[in-house]
């Protein structure tokens, strides 16, 4: 009977695996091939647009269908970060967005014992859906964070494009925190990220959130944030509210009260978010593939972002003003081990020159 159960398990564990593959790359954030769009794709129009609109920035709709006006870019480097793939130009969000993440990266090395942060996807310039990997990050209000802390040296742009993502997981094991590469220190930053009053969610992956809440010791106010979803295993997601005054923004119903460590975690260590779609019954027609979203589909506002007159540049609208951007881009990163308290922190090793390919 044990025997049995120990297979059954080993088989759901390698279906779950697949599984796990699979859902991120449908809904994650590390991006699947890039598709040809079909005609009238919001994803095609809002992907080939290059710049922000002028103007003052308003988030349009909701995280997963939306655009957003006024957007302002995020520097490709600051003291206590580094912007990752570059060439995708997502470096776009709303300035409350962006002067979170700076404000975020400064007291990670503060409060969190990190040499700074990799900021990976914002958003497009004008928001809206993505040619590849997200379903949300539209109306400039989302961002990735990577779980790999930021080396103590500029990085290239090369390196920024190729540096592998690091899971946090044991490989071969059915949702499991890999000790060797978790640290404390990982768990602070999740909790400091969720420290913030316009912080409401922050997506890891079920596995880190069990751990979260295995192994959580200080203040569990704000543990409730952390949302369990597919994916989001090398790096989390950070979604704040939408701004105040930001009228034309759809706001997510907030968390539920609690910590969030109860059957709505236990959920993902069934077999039921795993399991494989049913496949239509003999005879029966195969069910559509989805229709893409359209720039109709989206609130009506979406079709004049699109169309709206560009800001002159992308040095003058970046976060910081034009002198921002170019500024840091030559100087050396001015956080390293040696200047946090004197700390050292504990958040496993810094990215090699030549990362090795995993
Ligand atoms: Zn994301």
């Amino acid at each position: 009977m044990a025997f049995g159960f120990a297979q059954a398990f080993r088989t759901f564990g390698k279906l779950a695996l697949a599984g796990a593959i699979g859902a991120g790359l449908a809904v994650g954030d590390v991006g699947a091939e890039q598709k040809t769009p079909s005609p009238g794709s919001a994803k095609g129009q809002f992907g080939a647009v290059g710049l922000p609109t002028q103007g003052p920035a308003q988030p349009i709709g909701f995280y997963a269908k939306g655009c957003m006006t006024g957007a302002v870019a995020l520097p490709t480097d600051g003291p206590t970060w580094q912007a990752m793939r570059l060439s995708r130009n997502r470096r776009w969000g709303n300035p409350a967005m962006i002067a979170l993440l700076e404000r975020f990266s400064q007291d990670a090395v503060k409060y969190a014992g990190w040499p700074g942060i990799l900021v990976g996807d914002i958003a497009q310039p004008r928001g809206g859906p993505m040619l590849n990997g997200h379903s949300s990050h539209q109306i400039g209000l989302d961002a990735d964070i990577w779980f790999s802390p930021m080396p103590a040296r500029r990085m290239t742009a090369e390196e920024r494009q190729d540096l592998p993502f690091t899971t946090m997981l044991q490989k071969g094991k059915f949702l499991t925190v890999d000790s060797k590469v978790w640290t404390q220190s990982h768990a602070r930053l999740l909790m400091l990220a969720a420290s913030y009053p316009e912080v409401e969610r922050i997506f890891v992956n079920p596995a880190i959130k069990k751990k979260m809440c295995d192994t959580w010791a200080g203040d569990r106010t704000n543990l409730g944030k952390l949302r369990p979803i597919y994916g989001h295993d090398s790096h989390f997601h950070i979604r704040i509210k939408c701004p105040p005054g930001a009228a034309g923004c759809t706001p997510q119903a907030p968390v539920p009260a609690g910590d969030g460590c109860d059957k709505s975690l236990a959920y993902w260590f069934t077999p039921a978010p795993w399991a494989p779609p049913k496949p239509p019954k003999p005879g029966a027609k195969p069910p559509k593939p989805p229709r893409e979203m359209t720039v109709s589909d989206l609130p009506r506002a979406c079709a004049a972002v699109l169309n709206a007159a560009s800001v002159a540049s992308m040095q003058a609208a970046t976060y910081g003003g034009p002198s921002a951007a170019s500024a840091l881009a030559a100087a050396p990163a001015a956080a390293s081990a040696d200047d946090t308290d004197g700390a050292l922190p504990d958040v496993g090793p810094i990215p090699n020159d030549k990362p090795a390919i995993q």
